[in-house]
C-alpha cells in the first residue's frame, strides 16, 4: 500500500478508546499497568491472556531503567519487591568470557571521574604505566559493593541498582495494580485474528466464538506474534548471524547461601549459563547455539553445575535473535518477545518492553496515522542496534579459542557499527554514547576492558598530572569506594529488613 491510500485509511480510523492487549506475560501486564495509570480515565483496555498456554516463564534480571518504570507509575518500590521475592542487582559477573578461568563484573554505575576531555579509563591507563593503579573495578561503587556482597539505598541515588525478581509474581503484582485501575482480563485462547476491510485488525476471535473489539491492539503474544506476525505478516529480521544462541535450558533450584547482589553469567563450551538468585529460590539456565552442541550437552552441562536441590524439571526454549521489521504496523503495536529477541546476556528484554511503552504513551495517537507509525518504528530501530552491538561484543572481543563455537566467534564478520567501536577503543581508548542509546560509556569501558581489549595508545591529558598527582587522584577516589562500600549492610540483611518476602510458603509453591 502506498502512503496516498495509507493515509486515506487513516482518515478512516475511529479516534483511539478501545485498547486490546493480547497476552499476559511481562509485556503484556507492564502494558496493562503503564497505559492504565496514565490514560485509564479515557481508555477502555482489555487484557487477553491464556492460563493453558502460560508465559515463558523467565526473565528475572532487570536493569537499572526498571526503577525508573516503578517511580513514574507510583508503585512503591518495597511493595512489588516484596511480591516478587526480589533481590538487588548491581551487575552481571562474567566468569570464563575473557578466557577460560578469568572472570570480570560488568556493573551499573560509574568508574572513577571524567576530565570532560577524557574518561577516566586514561587516567587509569595512565595509572598502570606508571604502576600506581589497582584493577579498573577498585574505582567503582557498584562493582565493589557487588563483590563484597553489600547494598544500601544512598542518598540523591548514590548507588545505581536494579532487581531479579520471580517473573510468574511480578504479572501476578501488576495484574492486580492494573485492575485497580479498571484493566478488564479476559481469560482464554485467542482463536483467530479478524480484519477489516481497510486491513487493520477489527477484533480478536476467542477460541469460544466470542469477539473482542479494538481500535489499537498491542501484540503481547510471545514468540507466537499472533497479531503482528501470523496476521499482519511483518517480516523478523534474523540476527543469528552475530548471535549463535537459539536454544535456552531453564530450572529452577533451592536457595543454598544468601542471595548476592548480581547475575553469575559462566561462559561454557557452546553458550553461557546464567545463575539468578532471589529470595526465596535461585533461577538457572543454559543458553546454547544448537549449531554448536546438542540438548543433551547442553542439558548434562547445566544440571552438572547447578547447586542446590531442583524445584523444577528443565525446561527448554528455542528462540530466532532478531527483531521485527517493524514494531509498529497498522493499529498493532508488538511489544516484548513478540517484537524480537536478543538474547538474555545483558537484560535489555524487560527493558526493551518498557522503552516501547513508554514510547506508545509519548506518542499515544488521538487517531491513529502514518507518520507516529514511522517516527516509532524508526526509533525502536535506531535503539536496538547499539544494543544488538554491545551483546555481540561479548562474543567477538574474547581469547578464547578453545571450542570450535569460541573460534567462530572470534571469526565473525562484525557489524560495521560495532566494528568501528572496537577498532576506536583499541587504537586511542576512547568510547561514546549515541543520544538516548541505553549502554553508556562506563559499560563499554567495562565490558572491552573486561573481554581483554587493552588500547594501544591513550590521551595525553593525564601527562599533565605528575606521579604523586596522579597517585592522590587515583586513591582519592579508590579510598572514597571503599570507605562506602565498608558502611552498607550485607545484601541479605538489607533485603531482610527492607522488602522482605511476603509468604514463603505462597513462594515455595510457585
Ligand atoms: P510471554 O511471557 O510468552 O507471554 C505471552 C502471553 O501471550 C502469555 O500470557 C500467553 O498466554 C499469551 N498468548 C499467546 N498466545 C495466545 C493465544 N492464542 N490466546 C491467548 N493468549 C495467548 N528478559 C530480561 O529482561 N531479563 C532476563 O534475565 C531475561 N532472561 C530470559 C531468558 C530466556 C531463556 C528467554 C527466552 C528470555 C529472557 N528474557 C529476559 C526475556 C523475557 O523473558 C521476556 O521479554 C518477557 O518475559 C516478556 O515476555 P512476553 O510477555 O513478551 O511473552
Amino acid at each position: 500500500m502506498n502512503h496516498a491510500s495509507e493515509a486515506a485509511s487513516a482518515t478512516e480510523r475511529p479516534p483511539v478508546r478501545r485498547v486490546v492487549i493480547a497476552g499476559g506475560g511481562t509485556a503484556g501486564w507492564m502494558a496493562a499497568a503503564a497505559l492504565s495509570r496514565t490514560l485509564g480515565k479515557v481508555l477502555d483496555i482489555t487484557l487477553i491472556e491464556s492460563e493453558e498456554i502460560g508465559t515463558v516463564g523467565v526473565g528475572e534480571a532487570t536493569i537499572p531503567t526498571l526503577v525508573t518504570f516503578h517511580r513514574l507509575l507510583d508503585i512503591n518500590e518495597q511493595e512489588v519487591m516484596a511480591a516478587t521475592n526480589a533481590t538487588m542487582k548491581l551487575g552481571i559477573a562474567f566468569d570464563g568470557w575473557r578466557d577460560v578461568g578469568e572472570d570480570y563484573i560488568h556493573s551499573f554505575g560509574t568508574t572513577g571521574k571524567d576530565h570532560w576531555t577524557a574518561g577516566f579509563q586514561h587516567f587509569w591507563l595512565k595509572g598502570r604505566e606508571r604502576g600506581l593503579a589497582r584493577d579498573y573495578g577498585e574505582y567503582c561503587l557498584e562493582l565493589r559493593a557487588a563483590q563484597e556482597n553489600r547494598f544500601a539505598h544512598l542518598p540523591n541515588g548514590g548507588i545505581n541498582y536494579a532487581f531479579h525478581l520471580d517473573s510468574g509474581l511480578y504479572a501476578r503484582f501488576l495484574r492486580r495494580f492494573s485492575e485497580g485501575y479498571g484493566v478488564r482480563r479476559v481469560e482464554g485462547r485467542i482463536g483467530e485474528v479478524a480484519l477489516a476491510a481497510n486491513g487493520d485488525i477489527a477484533a480478536v476471535v476467542m477460541a469460544d466464538g466470542s469477539r473482542i473489539e479494538g481500535d489499537l491492539f498491542i501484540d503481547c503474544t510471545g514468540f507466537r506474534a499472533l497479531l503482528i506476525g501470523q496476521t499482519l505478516g511483518v517480516g523478523f529480521e534474523d540476527w543469528s548471524q552475530w548471535l549463535f544462541n537459539d536454544t535456552a535450558i531453564a530450572v529452577q533450584t533451592e536457595s543454598l547461601r544468601p542471595a548476592v547482589p548480581y547475575v553469575r553469567c559462566s561462559a561454557r563450551d557452546a553458550g553461557w549459563q546464567w545463575r539468578i538468585p532471589l529470595q526465596h529460590r535461585v533461577g538457572n539456565g543454559i543458553v546454547f547455539s544448537s549449531r554448536h552442541t546438542d540438548e543433551a550437552s547442553a542439558r548434562a552441562t547445566l544440571l552438572g553445575s547447578i547447586e542446590g536441590a531442583q524445584r523444577t524439571e528443565p525446561r527448554v526454549i528455542r528462540f530466532r535473535p532478531g527483531q521485527r521489521v517493524k514494531a509498529w504496523e497498522r493499529n498493532c503495536v508488538s511489544l516484548g518477545l513478540a517484537s524480537g529477541f536478543l538474547e538474555p546476556l545483558e537484560s535489555t528484554s524487560i527493558h526493551l518492553i518498557q522503552r516501547g511503552i513508554t514510547r506508545l504513551l509519548q506518542s499515544f495517537p488521538h487517531v491513529i496515522n502514518q507518520v507516529d507509525i514511522d517516527e516509532y518504528n524508526a526509533q525502536v530501530q535506531s535503539e536496538i542496534v547499539h544494543i544488538r552491538d554491545f551483546v555481540i561484543l561479548h562474543y567477538a572481543v574474547s581469547n578464547r579459542r578453545d571450542t570450535p563455537y569460541w573460534r567462530d566467534c572470534a571469526a565473525m564478520e562484525l557489524p560495521p557499527s560495532l566494528r568501528h567501536r572496537i577498532d576506536l577503543f583499541a587504537e586511542t581508548g576512547r568510547v561514546f554514547r549515541i543520544p538516548n542509546e541505553l549502554f553508556a560509556e562506563n559499560s563499554w569501558v567495562q565490558v572491552m576492558l573486561g573481554q581483554g581489549l587493552t588500547p594501544r595508545q591513550r590521551h595525553p591529558a593525564p601527562d599533565l598530572m605528575g606521579d604523586d598527582e596522579l597517585n592522590h587522584f587515583l586513591e582519592g577516589i579508590r579510598r572514597h569506594v571503599e570507605s562506602t562500600v565498608s558502611r552498607l549492610p550485607t545484601h541479605m540483611d538489607y533485603i531482610r529488613s527492607y522488602c522482605p518476602m511476603k509468604d514463603a510458603a505462597a513462594a515455595a509453591a510457585v
